[in-house]
C-alpha cells in the first residue's frame, strides 16, 4: 500500500516504517496498531505541557464555534488583541509590538524583514546579517540563508544570501566568538545579528552560558546592530525559565516565538518588536508600512489556543513542574554519563543531550536511522541528530517513562556506541 503523502525530512526510498498515530494524551502517543509510544521529543519540540491539554482543547472548541477566520490586514479580533497584550506583559520589556505569523520559519522571515525595513526606512539601508555557526532558523529561504549551510541547503546554495558567520562559542573559545562579532559589527554594514539563545537546537544541542549571550548582546548594542533572539525552540520553559533571554537579562530588539506558543496544539508564531523597530515603519507614508502577511495571520482559533496556554502558565505550577523535570534530567544524565560509549553529556533546563561515540557525527550519520528504529521498537519517539541523542519531553512526563527513555539510551550505547 503506497501513500500519496510526501513526508518532511524523510527519504521514502529507504522505506522506513511510518507509524500511524491515532491519538495522544499526556506524554504518550497511541498508534493504529495498538502501541503506546513515549513522546520523548515533544513531537518535534512543540508539545510543552502535555498532548491534548484539556484547557487548550476546550479553548479551540469554543473559538471554532464563534469565529473561525478573519482577514487580519486592517481587521482585528479579541483573541489576537488579548494575546498580544498578554505576550507584551510576560516578554522582556520593552517588546511592545506583536506581529503574527504561522511557524517558526515565518517568525524568522518576519524578523529579518523587520530589521531590513528598520534600516531602509531610516534612509541608511543595511543588508548584512550576522549569524552564528551551527545555527538553525527554519527552512524558508531567509531561514536557510541565516542558518548553517550543509547537506540540507546544498541544492539551494547559490540562491541563499551572503551572511557573516561568527564561530559557535565552544567552551574555552568564547572570546573568539565575541571578537568575531565585534569585528563584524564594526564593519558598519550589519543590519542585525540573529541567534538561538543559550542552546543551538538542530545544530546538535550545543549549549553556551548566559554571560556569553549577555556579552554578545552588549556588543551589538554598542555598535547599533539589531539583536534578534530566535526563541522558537527555547521559549516556553524549555531552558528552565519562560524565555532563555531572561537568564542573561537580555532584551532583544526582535524576538521570535512559535513551537510552544499554543502549548504545541496548533500552529502559530509571533515576532515581537521593540518600539524603535515599529516606529521606523510608522508614518503617513504607505510605502513604509511593513510588507508581510499570510492568509491565516493571527487565526482566531490558534490565538485562542495560545491564550489557553497562557492561562495554563498563569494557573498551574508550570515552573515547578519544569524544575522537577530538570532535576530528574540531571540525575538521568549523570547515569548516562557513566555508560561506556556515551560522550559529552550536557543539559540546558529541561533538555539533555549526549553523543554516541560512533565514528561518524554528521546529521546523515548511518547510526541516526538505526537509532530511531531501535528506539521505536522500544516504544519511544526519539529522533537523534546524527549521533547526538537528546531528550526533550513534555513537562508532564512521568518518572517511570523517563526511566524507560534513559534505559533505552544506555542500551543503544551498548548496541551502537563502539568507538
Ligand atoms: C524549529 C525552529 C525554527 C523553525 O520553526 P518551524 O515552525 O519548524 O518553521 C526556527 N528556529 C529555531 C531555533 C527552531 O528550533
Amino acid at each position: 500500500m503506497t501513500s500519496p503523502v510526501w513526508h518532511p525530512f524523510t527519504q521514502h526510498g529507504l522505506e522506513e516504517p511510518i507509524p500511524l498515530v491515532t491519538s495522544a494524551q499526556g506524554a504518550a502517543l497511541h498508534t493504529a496498531d495498538g502501541k503506546r509510544i513515549i513522546d520523548a521529543i515533544s513531537s518535534w519540540w512543540v508539545t510543552t505541557h502535555s498532548h491534548c491539554h484539556p484547557k487548550i482543547v476546550a479553548a479551540i472548541r469554543a473559538q471554532a464555534e464563534k469565529l473561525d477566520q478573519i482577514i487580519f490586514a486592517g481587521w482585528t479580533h479579541e483573541p489576537a488583541e488579548e494575546l498580544a497584550r498578554r505576550l507584551v506583559e510576560i516578554a522582556p520589556r520593552p517588546l511592545d509590538h506583536v506581529f503574527y505569523s504561522d511557524s517558526g520559519s515565518t517568525a524568522v522571515e518576519v524578523a529579518l524583514k523587520m530589521a531590513l525595513g528598520f534600516w531602509a526606512n531610516r534612509g541608511e539601508p543595511r543588508h548584512r546579517m550576522i549569524v552564528m555557526q551551527h545555527s538553525y532558523h527554519g527552512d524558508t529561504f531567509g531561514g536557510m540563508s541565516v542558518g548553517e549551510r550543509g547537506v540540507f541547503t546544498k541544492a539551494y546554495q547559490p540562491l541563499l544570501f551572503d551572511v557573516t558567520s561568527v564561530p559557535y562559542p565552544a567552551a574555552g573559545a568564547e572570546q573568539e566568538t565575541l571578537d568575531a562579532l565585534e569585528t563584524a559589527c564594526k564593519q558598519g554594514d550589519a543590519a542585525a545579528f540573529i541567534v538561538e539563545p543559550l542552546i543551538l537546537g538542530s545544530g546538535g544541542m550545543l549549549i553556551y552560558p548566559p554571560h556569553i549571550l549577555a556579552a554578545m548582546h552588549a556588543i551589538c548594542a554598542k555598535h547599533g546592530v539589531l539583536f534578534i533572539a530566535d526563541e522558537v525552540m527555547t521559549g516556553w520553559g524549555r531552558t528552565g525559565t519562560l524565555f532563555a533571554c531572561e537568564q542573561a537579562d537580555v532584551v532583544p530588539d526582535i524576538m521570535c516565538l512559535s513551537k510552544g506558543l499554543t502549548g504545541g496544539a496548533v500552529p502559530l508564531a509571533v515576532t515581537l518588536a521593540s518600539p524603535p523597530i515599529y516606529d521606523a515603519h510608522f508614518s503617513q507614508d504607505r510605502s513604509q508600512q511593513f510588507f508581510h502577511s499570510s492568509s491565516y495571520t493571527a487565526n482566531p482559533i490558534n490565538c485562542a489556543a495560545a491564550l489557553a496556554n497562557l492561562d495554563v502558565w498563569r494557573d498551574e505550577p508550570v515552573l515547578e513542574r519544569i524544575a522537577t523535570l530538570a532535576a530528574r534530567q540531571t540525575e538521568g544524565l549523570a547515569g548516562l554519563a557513566k555508560v561506556p560509549g556515551l560522550l559529552n553529556p550536557r543539559q540546558c533546563g529541561t533538555m539533555i543531550a549526549i553523543d554516541l561515540a560512533s565514528g561518524d557525527a554528521g546529521y546523515l550519520a548511518d547510526v541516526g536511522p538505526k537509532l530511531k528504529a531501535f528506539f521505536l521498537e522500544r516504544g519511544l519517539l526519539l529522533r537523534p541528530l546524527g549521533n547526538k541523542v537528546y531528550v526533550m519531553p513534555p513537562y508532564c512526563i512521568s518518572e517511570e517513562d523517563l526511566g524507560a527513555v534513559y534505559e533505552a539510551i544506555a542500551e543503544a550505547a551498548g548496541a551502537f556506541g563502539a568507538v
